[in-house]
């Protein structure tokens, strides 16, 4: 185990990857123009990246379209591709520690998380992939008997990936494992503020004998990468995971070009209810802390709007203001540190701004509310609003930080009234002892996914994963995120 000053030891000499990778290869791009990557627990510049932009992704589309019709991936057999890529998820075991250290330099997460969430939730996933490559079976329908006809699966070609900054290298394996293990070709623009780990993780899959062209990493901003990748007319599928607003874009963007299949997961505001029921108040009240502050609150699921019971309200509270003590804000690569800083200057001004909203229209701070005091880098303290109506902007709109408000309800039907009063559907959580109760107000609630009794317990792989409404639509994870990688070929052969 890595002390603190193991940490810091092994990140002063620890060797990053900063150029684009295109065709089995480490190159500047077209323009030569860098971008100043920031480790934002400092304010530091930790390097300078590759600025790619429309030139190198049309360049990178054509290397990426060349290696799909030659076959050198696309008609390997699916074993030997789930082979290569279960060696894949091996050597990311293997650079865990490197991988952790890119991961919480580049966005500022604690290194515990990265080293016992982050990293090894990805080499399971490209593992997953990895076994599935060859579990896919094809259909023969049941037409009469005069013909054959079949219904056989086929990758799609290029896809483009385009991710955020959150989880910078999990939401880039959540897209690169099933798009892989079904045979395409992928050029990938990570978020600007965290090109880092996916960088390294090309060059893995080099090592892991994915072919050359086959996986491309274009760092570069979005307005200039992305939006060339969502406007290409040679690339035939967008993974996006980001915001709503941007995932809006890329639809505008398939419609102007090529109507290349477009699969969205974008923001949330996933509710957590409390009832008067809930069996058990400590675990319930560890867990909606642990809802909000994970990663700083930038999470796509984070439980940012907690509805409790008025008949449990006063003790609950008493409850969550305790387990949110637990959720101490320090430097991410002190293994102690439970929440680090956010991603940059910008969003946690952001996030500040949020707060001040809050106070504005008459919420009750009860924690926090302030940037972490004596630190250079962009910390906010865990941060609890009471009061909260759900007219409030804090309960309307996505913070992406560590703000939590809480609404107060009475009965089931206003809990689902407030849970499903929001443009989003991404998660929900539940705490009742009441099975019906359960049932009932699971299917009622509009969200991808409704965990009763405990908020998010497992990062299992054979779920779907993804939101209703404008969370967007497409699922990660799980067999149903390989369907989406192929296309459905009929053959009808008359006998
Ligand atoms: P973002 O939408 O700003 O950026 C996401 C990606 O899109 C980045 O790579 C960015 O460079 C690119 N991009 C930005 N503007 C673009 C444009 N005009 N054209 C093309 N590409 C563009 O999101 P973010 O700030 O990086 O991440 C936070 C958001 O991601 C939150 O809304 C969060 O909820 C969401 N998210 C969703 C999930 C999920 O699975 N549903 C998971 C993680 C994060």
């Amino acid at each position: 185990m890595n002390t603190y000053s193991d940490w810091k030891d092994k990140a002063s000499w620890l060797s990053i990857r900063n150029q684009a990778f295109i065709d089995g290869k480490f190159v500047n791009s077209i323009s030569g123009k860098t971008f100043s990557n920031i480790n934002p627990a400092t304010a530091e510049k930790l390097i300078n990246v590759a600025e790619c932009d429309k030139a190198d992704v049309d360049y990178a589309v054509a290397v990426a379209r060349k290696a799909f019709d030659d076959g050198r991936w696309s008609n390997m057999h699916p074993s030997e591709r789930g082979k290569r890529l279960m060696r894949l998820a091996e050597l990311i075991e293997e650079h865990q520690d490197e991988l952790a250290l890119l991961e919480t330099l580049d966005m500022g997460k604690p290194i515990t998380e990265s080293t016992r969430i982050d990293i090894p939730g990805c080499a399971r996933c490209i593992h997953w992939y990895g076994e599935a490559a060859d579990k896919l079976m094809d259909e023969i329908a049941p037409t009469d008997p005069s013909a054959l006809a079949m219904v056989t699966r086929e990758a799609l070609g290029v896809i483009g990936v385009v991710v955020p900054w959150n989880f910078p290298l999990m939401m880039a394996c959540w897209k690169l494992g099933p798009a892989l293990a079904a045979g395409n070709s992928i050029v990938l623009k990570p978020a600007e503020q965290s090109p880092l780990s996916v960088l390294k993780l090309a060059e893995l899959a080099s090592m892991a004998g994915i072919p050359d062209g086959v996986l491309n990493v274009l760092p570069g901003f979005g307005e200039t990468a992305g939006k060339a990748i969502g406007l290409h007319m040679d690339v035939d599928m967008i993974a996006f995971t980001g915001s709503t607003q941007v995932g809006k874009f890329f639809m505008e963007y398939s419609g102007q070009s090529n109507l290349k299949r477009v699969s969205l997961e974008c923001g949330g505001k996933s509710p957590h209810i409390v009832m008067n029921d809930c069996p058990d108040l400590d675990r319930a009240a560890g867990d909606a802390a642990s809802a909000i502050f994970f990663n700083q609150g930038e999470v796509c699921t984070a439980g940012s709007r907690l509805l409790v019971e008025e008949g449990i309200k006063d003790e609950f509270m008493e409850k969550l203001i305790k387990a949110s003590g637990s959720h101490n804000v320090g430097d991410p690569l002190d293994p102690d540190t439970t929440m680090g800083s956010l991603v940059e200057e910008g969003h946690m001004n952001k996030v500040l701004s949020y707060i001040d909203k809050a106070n504005e229209e008459g919420a009750s701070c009860k924690l926090g509310g302030t940037r972490s005091a004596g630190r250079d880098g962009f910390f906010v303290d865990p941060t609890i609003f009471d009061d909260v109506k759900p007219s409030m902007t804090i309960a309307k709109e996505e913070i992406f930080g560590p703000v939590l408000s809480v609404l107060t309800f009475n009965g089931e039907e206003e809990a689902v009234k407030i849970a499903n009063d929001t443009i989003y559907g991404l998660a929900a959580g539940l705490w009742t002892k009441d099975i019906s109760t359960a049932h009932r107000m699971a299917r009622a609630v509009r969200a991808g996914t409704v965990w009763v009794n405990g908020w998010d317990p497992s990062g299992d792989m054979t779920i779907p994963f993804g939101g209703f409404k404008q969370s967007g639509f497409g699922r990660d994870k799980s067999i149903h995120a390989l369907e989406k990688y192929t296309d459905l070929k009929t053959t009808w052969i008359s006998l």
